[in-house]
């Protein structure tokens, strides 16, 4: 029996190691229950640390940990799937084409920043979305430092004021001023189409968010969109130009385009409809998880977003309930009540909320010890040994709060 695992970011990574604590709990040995985990490179992007300076810093290996708990590594980018035969067509670096049947299919895929047909944004636009993108974006930073000073040069405009827009643009500062010296005159402009900054994570959090930004120097543009971008910058809806060598989009995203290959109903941003154990609905053998999914995570209807604390999860149970569904044995329907936000804010900290409605818990400071904690231990991969690493994979404990 094989179960094959698709893409090794947090949700593909729990997915293996909660199979293999499962095959090993049930004394079954990795011949009979093959766990293969399908991924470009044998690394963890962490996505939500891309907006930091050194990106190219920003990955840990999974070689080692895949090893000790003997899970398969198979290098390659998964190119088709046919779920009619159970099988995944897979291009390797320099092209080599193999075929891996399988009995269990996990996507694990992720998702993209989606870039609307803006004129001008796919030439001219940067992101913080796939680590490709990160350090092209601070190379060009870097590049700034040998050009002569100028309001151009100086100035940055994040397109999308949501989570990632403002943790990109409070960033931003400190990375403008380290990079381009004492000369320069940072100026930093989130642009945002709805009324006010931060439109998901309401009112509480709102006012400390807005008030840092001020503190920062970050300007801020609300109810206007970006309508076109050039060499020299950028122009938005209401008609006003900013000039700026750097422009970063930071709004909008996708599932990854693998999924359009599965056969069933997805929802606006593409994720592929599961239901409580994670199962694709109506397509027999395939489970999605992660950014790829969307899944219910309680019973009063709130839905996993796309996001790491819920990817990790969602990984650690698509994972046990494809490997029980293999070895015969009960599945664990998928839940996580508990939902907390973690903003950072550059140098004026983060903030730190609990539950849905998003109260707020932390700031400052405090709340940004708390965010280096979760971005430099906790969404990390576990020891390569094999019993702790094991041991971190209970569905009923990760990501727990
Ligand atoms: C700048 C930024 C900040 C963020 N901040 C936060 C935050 O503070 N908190 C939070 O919870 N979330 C945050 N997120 C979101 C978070 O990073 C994602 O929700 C999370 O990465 C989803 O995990 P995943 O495993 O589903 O997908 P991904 O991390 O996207 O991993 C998917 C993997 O699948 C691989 N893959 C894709 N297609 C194929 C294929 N065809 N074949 C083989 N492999 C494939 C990819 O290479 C990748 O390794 C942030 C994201 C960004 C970009």
């Amino acid at each position: 029996m094989r179960l094959v695992i698709i893409g090794s970011g947090f949700a593909g990574m729990y997915a293996a190691l909660s199979a293999a604590r499962l095959r090993d709990i049930q004394g079954v040995s990795p011949e009979a229950l093959e766990i293969a985990l399908v991924a470009p490179e044998p690394t963890l992007v962490v996505r939500p640390r891309l907006y930091e300076p050194k990106p190219e810093t920003l990955t840990a290996p999974l070689l080692d940990v895949l090893n000790a708990i003997d899970v398969d590594y198979v290098q390659g980018s998964a190119e088709t799937i046919d779920s009619k035969t159970r099988t995944v067509q897979i291009v390797a670096a320099k092209g080599a084409r193999k075929t891996l049947p399988y009995d269990r299919l996990i996507v694990a895929t992720g998702s993209r920043l989606f870039r609307p047909n803006i004129p001008g944004l796919a030439e001219h636009g940067f992101s913080v979305d796939q680590l490709d993108d990160a350090i092209a974006l601070d190379r060009h930073l870097h590049a700034l430092a040998h050009q002569r000073q100028s309001a151009a040069r100086d100035t940055v405009v994040v397109a999308g004021g949501g989570f990632t827009g403002i943790e990109v643009a409070t960033e931003m500062p400190s990375r403008l001023r380290a990079i381009l010296g004492k000369d320069a005159k940072p100026r930093v402009i989130i642009v945002e189409r709805n009324s006010a900054v931060a439109p998901d994570m309401g009112a509480s959090p709102r006012p400390v968010i807005e008030e840092s930004l001020r503190n920062l120097g970050v300007e801020t543009r609300v109810g206007v969109g970006v309508a076109s971008l050039d060499k020299s910058g950028v122009t938005l809806s209401s008609g006003e130009h900013i000039a700026s060598a750097t422009v970063i989009w930071a709004a909008g995203m996708r599932a990854a385009p693998l999924t359009a290959q599965i056969p069933a109903e997805r929802d606006n941003f593409g994720r592929l409809l599961v239901d409580r154990d994670l199962r694709v609905l109506s397509v027999p053998g395939v489970f999605a998880t992660g950014d790829a999914a969307r899944a219910a995570c309680d019973g009063i209807g709130n839905y996993a977003l796309m996001s790491c604390q819920h990817a990790l999860r969602m990984g650690a149970f698509a994972g046990n309930n494809a490997a029980a569904e293999l070895l015969g044995i009960p599945t664990k329907p998928y839940h996580q009540e508990a939902y907390a936000t973690c903003l950072d804010l550059g140098e004026a900290g983060a903030i730190f909320t609990l539950g849905w409605e998003r109260t707020l818990k932390l700031v400052g400071a405090e709340a940004k010890k708390t965010k280096q904690q979760i971005n430099t231990v906790w969404i990390y991969p576990p020891p390569a040994e094999r019993a702790a690493a094991l041991a971190a994979a209970d569905p009923e404990h990760v990501g727990e709060l």
